[in-house]
């Protein structure tokens, strides 16, 4: 996909993390919608985070993987038909999250702070799939917020200019997705986020980037530090569907349906929910059903 170099570094990354957890080994998680599921090798570096989960490998070579693992549902009813008539407020000052809820690792936010749900998308952006993510957006009205890498910005460079003409939030994602960048000096911290942003400044002239989302999740108080330096506020989530997670025989109907029922099942008001545009064709189409089903409920809004 044009990203050899990522895909090196993570198999590598990969091996390490999984080497490091290996500890857990096959233990396997019960998803809180009683869906027997193993979970990803999270935080190594987090000394915050929620209690480790099991390793998982992503079966699918080039993907994003290694999220963290499903946090508990956001607050809420999340009743149907709970159509959402107030306006979320704005957000805070640059680097800061303002009324967001903190309840993630390094207190990065895990909640919008209203009861407005919001829709993130990670790793791109992707050729095949931003445009079409876009597409779908921009029929419903909706708008989101996408967590770059910055390799993948300067591989594409029209699709960011896209994504901030078409009104939605952008959000750091690091340059290389390195999960273990959050236990680096706040020196290399600082010139990975600056190279990251310089690249979705050069490719969206003015654009604000008000956010920064640690690969899988790994935040560190450095980490969060650092961003806050840098005017970004670090983002969490509160509903994490896997859509990055492959089974063995689990087909594409399968795992549509998967996302669709967790997606469905966990979220409330207030919930930031994560999935991912680079390289997951089935997500995007996991949402063409899910964004009326969400917008039927919720008022969906860009961070
Ligand atoms: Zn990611």
């Amino acid at each position: 996909m044009g990203f050899p170099d990522r895909r090196a570094i993570r198999t590598v990354a990969s091996a390490l993390v999984v080497a490091a957890f290996a500890w857990c080994g096959t233990a396997m998680a019960m998803a809180s919608d009683g869906t027997p599921s193993s979970t990803p090798p999270h935080a190594a570096a987090t000394s915050a985070a929620p209690p480790r989960p099991s390793s998982t490998v992503d079966a699918r070579p080039g993907l994003p993987a290694f999220h963290g693992p499903t946090r508990p549902p956001a607050p809420g009813p999340g009743l149907p038909g709970a159509a959402m008539l107030t306006r979320p407020q704005p957000p805070g000052p640059h680097g800061s999250t303002g009324r967001m809820r903190l309840g993630g690792p390094a207190h990065s936010a895990t909640g919008t702070g209203t009861s407005a749900v919001a829709l993130t998308f990670d790793d791109g952006p992707d050729p095949a799939q931003t445009p079409k993510l876009l597409d779908l957006l921009a029929k419903y009205h909706v708008k989101a917020t996408f967590c770059l890498v910055g390799q993948n910005v300067a591989a594409h460079p029209e699709l960011v200019r896209r994504i901030a003409a078409e009104g939605h939030t952008l959000c750091n994602h690091t340059w290389r997705h390195s999960l273990t960048l959050g236990r680096q000096p706040a020196a290399a911290i600082r010139a990975d986020l600056q190279r990251t942003n310089d690249a979705i400044r050069r490719a969206a002239p003015g654009a604000s980037i008000r956010f920064m989302r640690a690969p899988g999740g790994n935040f560190t108080p450095t980490f969060v530090s650092v961003a806050a330096d840098l005017g970004m506020a670090s983002i969490y989530w509160s509903v994490d569907p896997r859509d990055w997670y492959h089974p063995a025989g689990e087909g594409d109907a399968a795992h549509r349906a998967r996302v669709q029922h967790a997606v469905q099942r966990h979220t409330g008001h207030g919930a930031i929910v994560l999935s991912h545009d680079y390289a997951q064709p089935d997500t995007i189409a996991a949402y063409r059903s899910l964004i009326p089903w969400l917008k039927s409920r919720y008022q969906l809004v860009a961070l």
